[in-house]
């Protein structure tokens, strides 16, 4: 695996898989653009997720909901009010932090001296931060008087009392820029998918349980975006919505974190490297009854990858019109404007109720980086050269197989690889590139380094002009295995079920 954030950077600068958003004007922070092979294995990533989810399953269904999202969707889901992270300024630097994050960085002896003038007990960083917040004045003198450094200089800084900032982007839609007319980029997809929750199921007479799954674009404001394609402002989420009956919850709930682990490591991620985390009572969200983080292993430290939360029956209790006849157990704001019953009739008993709803929530980007910090292997070559290669699970690499001439100034030898080419394309299988960049030894090497599983290269015995003079190898061709670096030759017939037996899920 990767040993630094920075040596993955590099790799996907210089390969072309992940780019600075915006670089060529000095950068937008917290923006990244794929590049050529990022777009591939983000694809990859996200069908993989798709086919698993929606098509294996006959429990789940997809949805795509707009980014723009109305302003009442995100009152009632409680966002306006409460999606805001804690912040503080340096009042000497002007920098700004979320709290929580520089409390992390601080060294043991200046945190201890916070805690003590805080009276919170030591070690519960959470339990910190929420005492700060409810005294933002005392909190931001002691933040001064502890000697809490600032990031950038790693000087004691001069902090303002802490306070909340909203994390939704506004936009504005159509021509007037005013109160009525302001909308919001959605911070998460889950919101698409309760306000759609009777369309879909009036659409497709599911029964319960049965889930929603979708794949989208996230945005928040984050305060400090950082480690890379970590933590950005725009994102892609995998969201499920499962429905159950109350009562099932816990069940489904256990269900869909082994679930998620088994496909976390199915796409190549070491169980080692995957620790679930259950949050303690005091760190879950008012309407979360349990919540379960898969943490990964990032190179940059132990941090979450998916969060798989028991929502109850808050998200279609709060969106839902009929609220008083519903029986819902979350606390809700009052829904004065829902046009829709958002719940489920018993088909047994004709009641209506609302269902409970389980959360595997997943980040796209998240799960980009944990499959490159993974797959990023050094090798000592016999040689005593190094060679870098990404060991991503073949059915994930941005290209599957890299069809190479063996000389480029031969016609026969290049038209048949572009034919080649062509004929593997034709199977489906995924990106199929003909390479005829450098020598062979500098095709390997960069395929090695992006995951290229196979190297086929097409030579003087394919075109059926061996050595020794006979034509006795014309169509076969030397297949290149990425990992173990040996050459098998197979006759092109035999390459389309090679291929597929190596490449089916
Ligand atoms: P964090 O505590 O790291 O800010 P979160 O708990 O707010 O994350 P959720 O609201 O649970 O995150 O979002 C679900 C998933 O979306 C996360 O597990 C993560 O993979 C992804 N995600 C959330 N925020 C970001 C971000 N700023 N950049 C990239 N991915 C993100």
């Amino acid at each position: 695996p990767a040993s630094s954030l920075d040596e993955l950077v590099a790799l996907c600068k210089r390969r072309g898989f992940i780019f600075q958003g915006s670089e060529i004007y000095g950068g937008l922070q917290g923006t990244y653009d794929y590049g050529p092979l990022g777009v591939e294995l983000k694809n990859n990533l996200k069908q993989a997720w798709w086919r698993r989810n929606v098509y294996e399953r006959d429990d789940m269904e997809g949805l795509d909901a707009s980014v723009l999202t109305h302003r009442l969707v995100l009152y009632y889901s409680g966002h306006e009010a409460t999606f805001a992270d804690p912040m503080v300024d340096n009042r000497i630097t002007k920098k700004r932090c979320r709290l929580d994050h520089l409390l992390k960085e601080q060294p043991e002896e200046v945190l201890g001296r916070l805690y003590r003038a805080m009276e919170v007990e030591e070690g519960n960083l959470h339990a910190l931060v929420q005492a700060m917040m409810q005294a933002p004045e005392r909190a931001g003198g002691a933040m001064t008087a502890a000697g809490v450094l600032d990031p950038a200089t790693a000087e004691p800084g001069d902090w303002t009392p802490p306070r909340y900032f909203n994390m939704m982007f506004k936009t504005y839609v159509g021509p007037v820029e005013d109160e009525a007319s302001l909308a919001y980029l959605r911070p998460e997809t889950a919101q698409g998918i309760f306000v759609n929750f009777k369309n879909v199921l009036d659409s497709t007479s599911r029964k319960l349980p049965f889930g929603i799954a979708q794949i989208g674009k996230a945005f928040r404001n984050e305060i400090t975006p950082r480690n890379f394609i970590f933590r950005v402002r725009e994102f892609e989420q995998m969201e499920i919505e499962y429905f159950v009956r109350p009562g099932e919850d816990e069940y489904w709930h256990r269900y869909w974190v082994e679930e998620r682990l088994r496909w976390w490591q199915e796409m190549g991620l070491s169980r080692e490297n995957l620790v679930p985390y259950e949050q303690p009572p005091e760190e879950l969200a008012h309407y979360a009854k349990a919540t379960v983080d898969i943490l990964y292993r990032f190179p940059h430290g132990l941090e979450e990858l998916e969060g798989i939360a028991n929502r109850t029956d808050f998200d279609l209790g709060s969106h839902t019109k009929d609220q008083e006849e519903l029986g819902i157990t979350a606390r809700v704001l009052k829904n004065e404007h829902s046009t829709a019953r958002l719940a489920y009739r018993d088909p047994d008993t004709g009641k209506w109720f609302v269902p409970y709803v389980i959360e595997p929530s997943a980040g796209v980007d998240r799960g980009v980086l944990a499959l490159l910090s993974e797959a990023f292997t050094r090798e000592e070559l016999p040689n005593g050269e190094e060679r870098i290669v990404l060991k991503l699970k073949p059915q994930l690499a941005p290209i599957k197989v890299a069809v190479i001439p063996l000389v480029k100034n031969r016609p026969e030898i290049t038209e048949y690889a572009k034919r080649l080419k062509a004929r593997l394309q034709a199977l489906g299988l995924g990106r199929i590139l003909y390479e005829d960049t450098g020598n062979i030894g500098k095709a390997y090497r960069r395929h090695d380094e992006v995951g290229t599983p196979f190297a086929i290269t097409v030579d003087y015995d394919t075109i059926g002009q061996s050595k020794d003079g006979t034509t006795r190898l014309r169509d076969t061709v030397t297949v290149r295995d990425r990992d173990t670096m040996e050459q098998i030759r197979l006759h092109v017939e035999e390459l389309e079920g090679f291929l597929r037996e190596k490449l089916r899920w």
